[in-house]
């Protein structure tokens, strides 16, 4: 018997992942799970027609200034 080779994967359907749990995140991984948490619950944010959206931009800034912080700390 021959088999099919058309027939499209399995979908995989998984709920997003959500860093969580304040506290227990550093600064660098806390400003990304701020980033997701707004931009997995903003309809803007998920309206790829509706924009940029500022809060969005906000939030990303202030995750690449920590990021950049965190690089220029770091022992050569
Ligand atoms: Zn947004």
């Amino acid at each position: 018997m021959e088999e099919r080779r058309d027939e499209p994967p399995p979908a995989v359907t998984r709920p997003p992942v959500i860093a969580s749990g304040a506290g227990t995140l550093s600064p660098l991984q806390q400003a990304y799970s701020n980033y997701v948490r707004h931009a997995t619950a903003c309809d803007r944010c998920r309206d790829l027609d509706g924009g940029a959206c500022e809060t969005a931009g906000e939030l990303w800034r202030a995750y690449q200034a920590i990021g950049d912080d965190t690089y220029r700390r770091m022992p050569r």
